[in-house]
């Protein structure tokens, strides 16, 4: 006998893996130079010179039973202070080591976190803006909430401000903000993040209890041009925020993040005590204690997204020269655009017969949509604009 629950998430992958794995199969058939895969968001940039240097400082200088041994539960002291004093210098906000909890990527930071806030059982909810990344369903789901879609209407993708009050009620006990956002690529404007933090205050007076902002951010640093991304702890107080290493410093393998629980969190000692007890009893104790230890070294660094600003710009102006449309991405490396035809599945098959692969949106609570990740070489968007042509013209041409 095994959870019937499990078993159905375990059996039936997330269709960003299903296709990537499709990709591969199709890869050792045809070659891979033949198959278009911008499925996965696995970046397609090294990780920046300074990430070898201080791995290969660390194993050459530090007696390995320190190096490769257990850490706090929360993180190594060290490594929290160093990431309280950036967060402090950088955002000017206040910050705290004790109140940061180091974590494996940003999934952990958001099952620890809604596992923290959720009593199960309770019909308690947790607010989504879509299209969203789809694990969040699992997460919250998994953690004992219900997920609440509140929809952001295309082109722009900012938050629908009467919609999200409507979905606020007494049983919300957090929403989460993807800025930049998978899978649109789109940055809340300040104007949005001010807006919407003026509902949540409200709601949170309403209700009588603190509605959680839990800000999901491993693209905070991916972003193009001189767009800024408003730093949530600096205009609402209830804010957990979950960031990932994964995409800023190209280590999505090694698994490194951190929750940090802003002090100005109106029960901010309860919160992290219970993130101390989810990561806990979910068995997120004490994150790689190498990867740890290369991160002071590390903050502020970015792998060279200037690469990634090639491919942006070189999809978004073929493919609207086409005819497709979509938002301007402003950060990540997605583009997310209107598929031809309503059945986002029909257009991904279509699609598929030029060895394009591109992810259907319903799952991302967008259908009618596809997501496009170009953290690919340039070479293979060069290579794949021709098929991108053809299917504009099969469409137009009724076929
Ligand atoms: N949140 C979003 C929006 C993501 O796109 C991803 C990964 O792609 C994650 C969370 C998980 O990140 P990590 O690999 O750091 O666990």
């Amino acid at each position: 006998m095994v959870s019937e629950k499990m078993k159905a998430l375990g059996v039936k992958k997330s269709v960003i893996r299903e296709i990537f794995e499709y990709a591969k199969k199709r890869k050792a058939e045809i070659g891979a130079d033949k198959v278009f895969d911008y499925s996965i968001g696995n970046p397609s940039v090294p990780a920046p010179a300074i990430v070898n240097e201080t791995l290969k400082e660390l194993i050459e200088n530090t007696e390995p039973t320190a190096l490769h041994g257990y850490t706090s539960a929360q993180g190594d002291l060290g490594v929290r202070t160093a990431i309280a004093d950036y967060i402090k210098s950088t955002y000017k906000t206040e910050a705290d080591p004790n109140l940061i909890y180091m974590t494996v990527g940003a999934a952990a930071s958001l099952t620890i976190s809604f596992n923290a806030l959720i009593t199960p059982n309770s019909d308690e909810e947790i607010i989504a803006f879509a299209p969203f990344f789809p694990e969040y369903r699992v997460f919250v789901e998994k953690a004992g909430a219900k997920l609440t879609v509140v929809s952001s209407p295309a082109p722009d993708f900012q938050v629908d401000l009467p919609a999200f009050e409507k979905a606020l009620n007494e049983k919300t006990r957090a929403v989460i903000v993807n800025s930049p956002n998978n899978p649109t690529g789109v940055v809340l404007s300040e104007s949005t993040v001010i807006a919407m933090c003026e509902i949540l205050k409200k709601a949170e007076k309403k209700y009588g209890h603190p509605i959680y902002l839990v800000s999901d951010e491993p693209y905070r640093e991916l972003v193009y041009g001189d767009v800024k991304v408003p730093y949530l702890t600096n205009y609402y107080d209830d804010t957990i925020v979950c960031y990932s290493f994964s995409k800023s410093l190209s280590l999505p393998g090694e698994r490194i993040g951190y929750i940090f629980v802003s002090p100005k969190v109106q029960d901010a000692g309860d919160v992290y005590a219970a993130i101390l007890g989810a990561g806990r009893a979910l068995g997120f104790v004490c994150a790689p204690a190498l990867f740890q230890y290369l991160i002071p070294n590390c903050l502020g660094k970015t792998a060279d997204i200037s690469i990634y600003d090639t491919n942006r710009t070189l999809l978004y102006e073929a493919l609207t020269s086409y005819g497709y449309t979509c938002a301007k991405p402003d950060g990540a490396f997605y583009l997310y655009v209107k598929a031809f035809e309503d059945d986002a599945y029909a257009f991904y098959e279509r699609a598929k017969k030029y060895e394009l692969l591109l992810v259907p949106g319903d799952d991302f609570g967008c259908g009618g949509y596809v997501r496009i990740a170009y953290c690919v070489t340039t070479e293979q968007i060069k290579n794949s604009l021709p098929a991108f042509k053809k299917l504009a013209e099969d469409y137009k041409a009724g076929k």
